[in-house]
């Protein structure tokens, strides 16, 4: 296959005839010069083209070059289910895993890297080859695969023997960074790992794990789990035993950022009650839209009035889940909220979030939202960069100043678990932790089934290290409604 269809497969929704249609009769042959072509207009006039695909091929080069050629974990993470389940079932494979940066839980995801371990490495690799999941397969041999998903994701297989599987599985999982590192320990301890084993130096005999832990554990050091691996001071920790006990699903006892049909949310308060209480959720905070923000059908000062006395009668009707009345306004120009204080004063939460003037230079952001963070009605910062994964890079904030005015006023910052957003990303919810800022991890739901999302922004913060008193939302309710009243005092007293 010419080097130029490989590169045009790249681009997501482009197959390989597609790729062959526009190289013979373009020339094109890459992503540059087929970007230039769809520009150009030149896509259109080809027969079973027509300006739709030119303009998806341009969507879809743009996306690739604002995530450098990675995808938002959510949409590859179904297929490497699928594909691993399908493994899963040939005979002769006894365990399979995925690794890679999905299985460290990366907001966003390059290739699909799995181990599958087993004694007829030949078959499976050939099943592995005929799915039909792939549009083609870029490399066979007999320990490993290559293939490539109609999607254009790479996904790559190794075949190893049952007794390999846990060095293996690690080896696959990363980071290059984590593992770079944990070599240089091995060689102190006279030993050296690789995806077989692992070996001693001195009678060259090979330690068979059965478990990552016990690999750990002979490097004299506590188990890491994956999202860790970064060389981010893991291994240091992990060596003195000092490592995070991090948050999980589990941690969770609320959500405190959704919507409902008051503005553009697709259920009613109570259906949306409802559902938290049969995730096990102790409380919610419903939180729609202010007055300005138009397209959202944003609540006037008068239908936010109704809507708290909505949440109030939903709360005392509902059993088994506490329901506080809260908003999510907008910051205007100069950090003016959208709502007058003493009416904000009347919610249980108060959410701050941008959703205009994204372009503004770098200090008119920040400053309005200190300006926002300063008003002692505001509990928790939404959605800190503004960020759409694949769509749209945030705004520029100068995000060590905003975690600076959150340690001073008390306001907790939003991992936002909406799968496109997971904003605050890890970095800098890391830093926010640091700082002694609490973390809200919330789905920003617009139906029961978003809730679900949760576990995407519990992934980003074990990333960033959090542990259960770092998030505001693994309180239990009494906890929660003392930290909402007294951060809200120690502002109004500074
Ligand atoms: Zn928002
Ligand atoms: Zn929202």
């Amino acid at each position: 296959m010419p080097s130029a269809i490989l590169a045009l497969i790249e681009v997501p929704g482009i197959g390989p005839k597609t790729a062959w249609k526009l190289y013979e009769s373009l020339g094109v042959e890459d992503e540059a010069s087929l970007l230039a072509a769809a520009r150009a207009h030149r896509i259109r006039s080809l027969p079973g083209f027509g300006e739709k695909t030119e303009a998806n091929i341009i969507k879809a080069i743009e996306n690739m070059k604002m995530t450098e050629g990675r995808r938002p974990l959510y949409s590859v993470m179904p297929i490497a289910d699928k594909i691993a389940v399908v493994l899963s079932e040939i005979d002769g494979a006894e365990r399979v895993g995925i690794g890679g940066s999905l299985r460290r839980r990366r907001d966003t995801i390059g290739d699909i890297d799995l181990i599958v371990s087993t004694r007829i490495p030949d078959r499976i690799l050939e099943a592995f080859s005929s799915m039909d999941v792939f549009s083609h397969i870029t490399a066979k041999g007999s320990t490993k695969a290559e293939a490539v998903t109609d999607d254009g994701i790479k996904c790559e297989l190794r075949a190893v023997a049952p007794e390999s599987y846990w060095t293996g599985l690690h080896h696959i999982t990363g980071s290059k960074a984590h593992h770079v590192k944990l070599r240089g320990i091995a060689g102190r301890h006279g030993l050296k790992i690789s995806e077989y084993g692992i070996s001693r130096d001195d009678t060259g005999e090979m330690i068979h794990v059965d478990s990552e832990e016990k690999l750990y554990a002979i490097l004299g050091m506590e188990y890491i789990p994956p999202e860790l691996r970064e060389d981010r001071g893991e291994i240091e920790a992990a060596i003195g035993g000092t490592l995070p006990r991090l948050i999980d699903v589990d941690t969770i006892r609320g959500d405190i950022h959704m919507h409902t049909d008051w503005s553009d949310g697709l259920a009613s308060i109570e259906e949306m009650a409802e559902a938290a209480r049969n995730m096990g959720y102790e409380y919610i905070a419903i939180t729609d839209h202010s007055r300005s923000l138009g397209v959202a059908h944003g609540l006037s000062e008068e239908r936010l009035r109704e809507h708290i006395d909505a949440v109030r009668r939903a709360d005392a009707k509902i059993d088994g889940i506490r329901i506080l009345s809260g908003a999510e306004v907008d910051i205007l120009k100069e950090g003016r909220l959208d709502y007058p204080d003493e009416l904000l004063a009347r919610l249980d939460v108060v959410i701050a979030s941008i959703h205009s003037g994204f372009q503004q230079d770098r200090d008119t952001i920040t400053s309005r939202i200190i300006q926002a963070m300063r008003n002692p009605n505001v509990d928790i910062l939404a959605h800190p960069t503004g960020r759409l994964l694949g769509r749209r890079p945030g705004y520029a904030v100068d995000m060590e100043a905003v975690v600076r005015e959150a340690a001073d006023t008390g306001t907790a910052l939003e991992i936002n678990s909406y799968p496109d957003r997971l904003d605050l990303r890890d970095e800098h919810a890391r830093m926010a932790r640091e700082s002694g800022v609490m973390i809200a991890i919330n789905t920003d739901a617009h139906s029961p089934d978003e809730l679900e999302n949760i576990k995407y922004g519990v992934w980003v913060g074990r990333r960033a290290w959090l542990e259960p008193h770092n998030v505001v939302n693994a309180m239990d309710y009494e906890e929660l409604v003392l930290w909402l009243d007294s951060h809200k005092r120690h502002r109004s007293q500074t």
